[in-house]
């Protein structure tokens, strides 16, 4: 029997809910009537708005301009007309501008033949460039602008070039559906970057609950004649995070508060390519993505293709609401996703997907003292004792919290996941963080 391939230490096996959606081709979704676009959808600074209320736009027009390489270019979704510009709130508790626009005229791209871009004799620095100017970030969530990823200082060799393909969060099936309907713009985006960064090696890793997957981007890569190498990964949650995906495929471990390039190695996700490939050949902005819609409670769970600045309450409209009142929406992964307290709350570029719970999903609340059962500790994929960090932050002890590890912390859930005692870890990690930033500020 063949070894098979994961990370070292930690992780657990949540029940997946794939089959809701998995099997669920992707479809458009309805174009919004109103889309509100925030111009915080990346990690670093906000882009900053260059269009004002009453102005015309057109699909794909830039509207919000990157501040600098950490953030990110923003372009209207919709034809229309900018109705309101405001401030709003995203599910992370960010507050971000928003551009609203209000649909109306013609659309310059969709439903139209888009000529091909023969991007092979382009250079590397031209090809960044393009992905700066259609807003591309990581699709996976993190939303690291990508031209900043892939800007590999002089004389600095990336040895592997990752892609994740995990999809490990329960109910998320839209990278899934991504390999298996558009696997060839996937590899067309790979290329892509292949050129801007010239890694030695090409790695894609699938979990193996994705077999056909797997199936159909091996047999594509043979047919394209490429030397990228699948691999095949043992089920287990947090293997999407990048630093658990370096140990599983490439066995080597990102130092404490450094990056995957400190390794030798650019972690991008699957999502990205398809969003690089459309960005550099069909010369497209990032104006939407695939997003799950699914949970128990959700009549008709799919994949949709949507438009960004689109609210949530029509995507779930679209799949045929609720078959009951939710107890929780999420936007993102029911482990390391965000409760939304508002379903007009838009479509950005870093949302995975959109899982409704019922009340009897929804974990009880009840907590009792820690029993010291260490379950949390096994689980830690970092090796931290969450059990000992929490006590820390209960006491207001940051700095004592901060030695035992907690920048480290991936707020990835195992912890809270395996606490038979209900402890709020994660929630405990959050505000430890929020607090030892303001102390070290004061
Ligand atoms: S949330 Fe943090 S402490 Fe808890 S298991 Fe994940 S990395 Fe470890
Ligand atoms: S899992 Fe919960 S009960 Fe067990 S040691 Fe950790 S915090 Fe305590």
């Amino acid at each position: 029997m063949s070894k098979q391939v994961t990370f070292p230490k930690g992780g657990v096996h949540p029940p997946d809910f794939k089959l809701f959606t998995s099997g669920v081709p992707i479809r458009n979704a309805p174009i919004p009537a109103l889309a509100v676009i925030p111009m915080q959808q990346h990690m670093g600074k906000p882009a900053q708005c260059v269009v004002s209320k009453d102005d015309l736009v057109r699909e794909g027009m830039l509207i919000g301009r990157a501040q600098g390489v950490f953030s990110a270019n923003i372009h209207s979704p919709i034809p229309g007309v900018v109705k309101e510009i405001r401030e709003i709130y995203l599910p992370a508790g960010i507050r971000s501008e928003a551009v609203s626009i209000e649909l109306q005229g013609e659309f310059d791209r969709s439903g139209k033949d888009e000529p091909r871009l023969e991007w092979q004799g382009i250079s590397g620095g031209d090809l960044l460039k393009s992905l700066a100017d259609k807003g591309i970030v990581g699709l996976g969530g993190a939303t690291f602008p990508t031209v900043l990823k892939y800007t590999v200082r002089e004389g600095a060799q990336v040895e592997y070039f990752v892609v994740n393909g995990v999809e490990c969060e329960p109910f998320l099936t839209a990278d899934h559906r991504l390999m298996l309907e558009k696997s060839i713009e996937i590899l067309e985006g790979i290329r892509i970057v292949q050129k801007i960064m010239k890694p030695r090696q090409i790695i894609i890793g699938i979990e193996e609950n994705k077999p056909d997957a797997i199936t159909v981007m091996k047999e594509n890569i043979v047919r394209s004649g490429l030397d990228f190498k699948v691999v095949a990964l043992e089920v287990k949650y947090p293997q999407g995070d990048e630093k658990q995906l370096l140990k599983a495929v490439i066995g080597r471990e990102v130092p404490s508060g450094g990056l995957p390039l400190d390794i030798g190695a650019v972690v991008s996700n699957v999502g990205t390519m398809q969003a690089i490939y459309e960005a550099v050949v069909l010369d497209k902005p990032l104006i939407e993505r695939v997003v799950t819609v699914s949970g128990s409670i959700i009549r008709n769970p799919a994949n949709l293709k949507v438009r960004l600045g689109t609210p949530l309450s029509e995507l779930i409209e679209e799949c045929g609401g609720f078959t009951e009142p939710p107890s929780k929406l999420i936007a993102g992964g029911p482990m390391m996703g965000f409760a939304v307290l508002s379903a007009d709350t838009p479509v950005t570029k870093g949302l995975s997907g959109v899982i409704a719970l019922s009340r009897r999903q929804v974990r009880s609340p009840l907590q009792t003292p820690c029993i010291g059962c260490g379950r949390c500790v096994k689980a830690c994929p970092i090796g931290l004792q969450p059990t000992v960090i929490y006590k820390w932050i209960e006491h207001g002890e940051y700095e004592e919290a901060l030695n035992e590890g907690l920048m480290d912390c991936k707020e990835c859930g195992c912890c809270g996941y395996s606490c038979p005692a209900r402890i709020p870890l994660i929630q405990g990690m959050k505000l430890g963080k929020v607090m030892s930033r303001k102390n070290k500020k004061a």
